[in-house]
């Protein structure tokens, strides 16, 4: 149970970060939301996740996680609207495929910015506050992409990399207080992100989608089928629940297996 905790999700107006907000909410959690997308995606997500605290609207913040700048107003404004914050999610991420001689690099800038250095600032941001209480969960959302590479992917690989170095300093600085700090490394999850990618990849090697999801998907993940939402939000729920203390600095798989072979 989460009964009288507060929790920041990045990136949870879609996918993993919602189901997360929204896990944690019905364990009791009070939950800030975070994301950019279409109004209406973000009122539905407020919606939910305010009906699972019993009612209303889930606050919500629209910053661009891609500034420093708005990380850190990001984070004033949860510890304003929830008073502190005793979990934070850094789970606002995006993809971007291409040959690495090709890769645009303004691309790059922005994959790094966004799923590496906006962990970097909002952990900055939250670590002052939850060394004062002497309590703090650090969940960041890394991926298989953490520990294995794929070709085309150089910016996320290298960004979910870094987050598993960042994860494991952060861990060692905190070893001695209430706070822990630890990755999740999710496979390939049913996720609008990784739907996209299953349109992509028929698109670019004209095959149907049902053959790239395939060919996309089972080539990567022995399990033969999608990682779900709700299997990494209990993961996430798990990490921040009870006797968790000495959980600290790891990178925990769900991935079907995906990194053991
Ligand atoms: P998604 O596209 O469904 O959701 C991404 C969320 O991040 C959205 O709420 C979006 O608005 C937000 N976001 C994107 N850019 C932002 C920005 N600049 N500022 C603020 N918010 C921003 O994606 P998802 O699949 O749920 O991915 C969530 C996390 O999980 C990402 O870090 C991703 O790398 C990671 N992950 C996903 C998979 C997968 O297969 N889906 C696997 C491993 C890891």
């Amino acid at each position: 149970t989460l009964e009288g905790r507060t929790a920041l999700v990045t990136g949870s107006t879609s996918g993993i970060g919602l189901g997360i907000a929204r896990m944690f909410a019905e364990a009791g959690a009070r939950v800030m939301l975070n994301g950019l997308g279409r109004p209406e995606e973000i009122a539905a997500a407020r919606r939910a996740v305010g009906a699972a605290m019993g009612g209303g609207e889930a606050p919500y913040s629209d910053h661009d996680l891609s500034r420093p700048e708005a990380v850190r107003a990001m984070v004033a404004a949860a510890e304003q609207a929830l008073g502190r914050v005793d979990i934070l999610v850094n789970n606002a991420g995006i993809q971007f495929t291409a040959p690495v001689e090709a890769f645009p690099e303004e691309q790059w800038d922005r994959i790094i910015a966004i799923n590496l250095s906006s962990c970097f600032h909002a952990i900055k941001a939250v670590l002052p506050g939850m060394k004062a209480r002497d309590f703090g969960r650090i969940v960041n959302i890394s991926s298989a992409h953490g520990l294995v590479a794929s070709p085309f992917k150089a910016a996320y690989v290298a960004a979910k990399h870094g987050l598993l170095g960042l994860t494991k300093t952060v861990a060692l600085e905190v070893a001695e207080t209430g706070v822990t700090c630890n990755a999740i490394c999710p496979g390939f999850t049913r996720t609008p992100l990784a739907e996209a990618q299953v349109v992509a990849a028929a698109r670019e090697r004209g095959i149907s989608e049902e053959q790239a999801l395939t060919e996309v998907v089972l080539a990567k993940q022995p399990s033969k089928r999608w990682v779900e939402v709700r299997e990494v939000a209990r993961l996430a729920l798990y990490v921040c629940g009870p006797d968790t203390a000495s959980l600290n600095g790891a990178a925990l798989s769900i991935d079907g297996g995906w990194v053991a072979a």
